[in-house]
């Protein structure tokens, strides 16, 4: 059995860890660790995917992809000051940036803390109050006088920094913190394995968590290439609009409401649609199985799914997405119960994808 409880401390794990994209070495190391308790092999890839492999029945493959790097920021410039300037790694907007704490990584390795300023209202030209710099106008206080002082800090440009924040309970069943996209996805896989205890499953599973997925899907195109299989599943957040000020038109994903099963995603940023056969297998375990669902359309943004599907010669693939607020914020939110079962669904549909599903995405010889 997976309580609320267990799944609470797994995602906490690895939301508080560090790893913006190409910098996932802190997280994936506890990815591995989980991942050697109920795989029968885990191997790492050179740009830093992590595969856990579990033996199935026959070789078909089912692949499972969940990013496990977050957005994050890079140095690229220290001022004579002690401040120093940053890009994005990643979607940010400004919003979210500006008067947040951060943890830098500097050379050696340590964490160091910093500031993201902000102009107070007292000194601010009337008229101005609303207006936020942009990014590449912001900077992060390290608490230095000057360049040395910041130097010998250990911090250099090309270090990189995230958000500073723990992930916390938010009422009885929510919780919130940073980089829940994707580490909710990871914790459910993860979970979905520890589900199957000894159940063997038709096909053998390949486990994924991905690397530099947010700077655009670039490690599951690689797992995609080395793993070559049957059909896959991406596993990432979507983005739940069920609040004040959003019009009820835009509320098609809600929290609590269960997993969110891809239909399509993208929009006018070049569509991605699902796989019907995987579409249809997810909803046929989600019904028989009594896994509360919901359907995603999502008009921004794309997953793993997008850059698995059409590698090879065509990699039928799904997705399934955990609902969550506030997306790329300090404050991304979720409900527990969603996150256990997307768990479910993806622990249910590695034991019932069989010889059935693998007839449906087959080629077919017409003459
Ligand atoms: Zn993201």
């Amino acid at each position: 059995m997976v309580t609320l409880e267990d799944a609470f401390q797994l995602l906490k794990k690895l939301s508080d860890s560090f790893g913006p994209s190409a910098h996932e070495e802190e997280v994936r190391q506890i990815i591995i660790e989980e991942l050697e308790k109920t795989c029968d092999k885990v191997m790492v890839d050179r740009w830093g995917n992590v595969y856990g492999i579990r033996n199935g029945k026959t070789d078909n493959k089912l692949m499972i992809a969940a990013h496990m790097d977050e957005i994050g920021l890079i140095i690229d410039k220290i001022e004579k000051n002690g401040f120093l300037r940053f890009r994005p790694i990643g979607g940010w907007t400004e919003q979210a940036l500006i008067s947040q704490r951060v943890v830098i990584r500097n050379i050696k390795g340590e964490k160091i803390i910093g500031v993201i300023g902000v102009r107070p209202p007292h000194a601010t030209p009337p008229g101005e109050e609303r207006k936020l710099p942009e990014i590449k106008d912001m900077y992060i206080d390290v608490g230095a006088r000057s360049r040395e002082e910041v130097e010998e800090m250990g911090i250099r440009p090309g270090c990189v920094a995230v958000l500073e924040r723990y992930l916390t309970r938010l009422g009885k069943k929510l919780v919130t913190g940073k980089a829940l996209d994707n580490r909710a996805g990871v914790a459910a896989m993860l979970l979905a394995l520890k589900m199957l205890e000894r159940e063997e499953p038709y096909m053998t599973i390949y486990a994924v968590a991905t690397v530099q997925e947010e700077i655009g899907l670039r490690g599951a195109g690689i797992a995609a290439e080395k793993v070559n299989p049957t059909l896959a599943i991406a596993l990432d957040t979507t983005i739940a609009l069920d609040v004040p000020g959003v019009p009820e038109r835009e509320h098609t994903i809600k929290l609590g409401a269960g997993p969110a099963i891809k239909v399509m995603d993208g929009g006018r940023l070049g569509m991605f649609i699902a796989h019907r056969a995987v579409r249809e297998f997810l909803i046929e375990v989600a019904e028989s199985e009594k896994i509360p669902y919901q359907l995603e359309i999502l008009l921004g943004g794309t997953t793993d799914a997008t850059a698995i599907a059409f590698r090879r010669e065509g990699i039928p693939a799904g997705g399934i997405a955990i609902p969550t607020r506030y997306v790329h914020s300090s404050v991304e939110t979720l409900d527990l119960e969603d996150l256990l079962n997307t768990a479910k669904l993806l622990s249910r549909s590695m034991i019932r994808a069989g010889p059935e599903l693998i007839e449906k995405i087959r080629d077919v010889i017409v003459k």
